[in-house]
């Protein structure tokens, strides 16, 4: 691998690059990039539009609990299709609420409206992501 940028540098160079991920040849149509949301191609992103990957696709609720106090977002969504299905739009924990979760309890499955219900984690370059899925209870911001 070249260590320099050359003027000749070939396609198959540019995509090695970190701007990969903005650049619009490469993520357009369905892999286009939705800051918070699944594409098209299933592809999860966080806020800034950064891609996520799944880390760990069932995480305890105390895992849950130590991962955001460690510094995890949180992302939810309260009807259990995992946040791609139909018009499903995961919400985003604020700075202010993520704050209040980390010196509160750990989140509860409750199965209140008999959602399929589960945590995840993932993470991309900003550090890592909670995902609450279903009927999760999680001091004053999930119910
Ligand atoms: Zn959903």
């Amino acid at each position: 691998m070249r260590k320099r940028k050359q003027p000749g540098a070939t396609f198959a160079d540019l995509v090695k690059e970190p701007t990969w991920s903005q650049s619009d040849a490469s993520r357009s149509g369905q892999h286009a990039p939705r800051p918070g949301r699944f594409n098209g191609a299933g592809e999860f992103f966080d806020l800034s539009g950064s891609q996520l990957e799944l880390v760990v696709g069932n995480v305890p609720a105390e895992e849950a609990q130590r991962l955001l106090e460690a510094g995890a977002a949180l992302v939810s969504e309260s009807c259990g299709c995992g946040g791609s299905y139909g018009d499903c739009t995961p919400v985003w924990a604020t700075d202010k609420q993520l704050h209040e979760l980390r010196s509160g309890p750990p989140p509860q499955l409750t199965d209140r409206h008999s959602a399929p219900t589960w945590l995840d984690a993932w993470a991309g370059e900003r550090g890592s992501v909670v995902f609450a899925h279903g009927d999760i209870s999680w001091g004053n911001v999930l119910d």
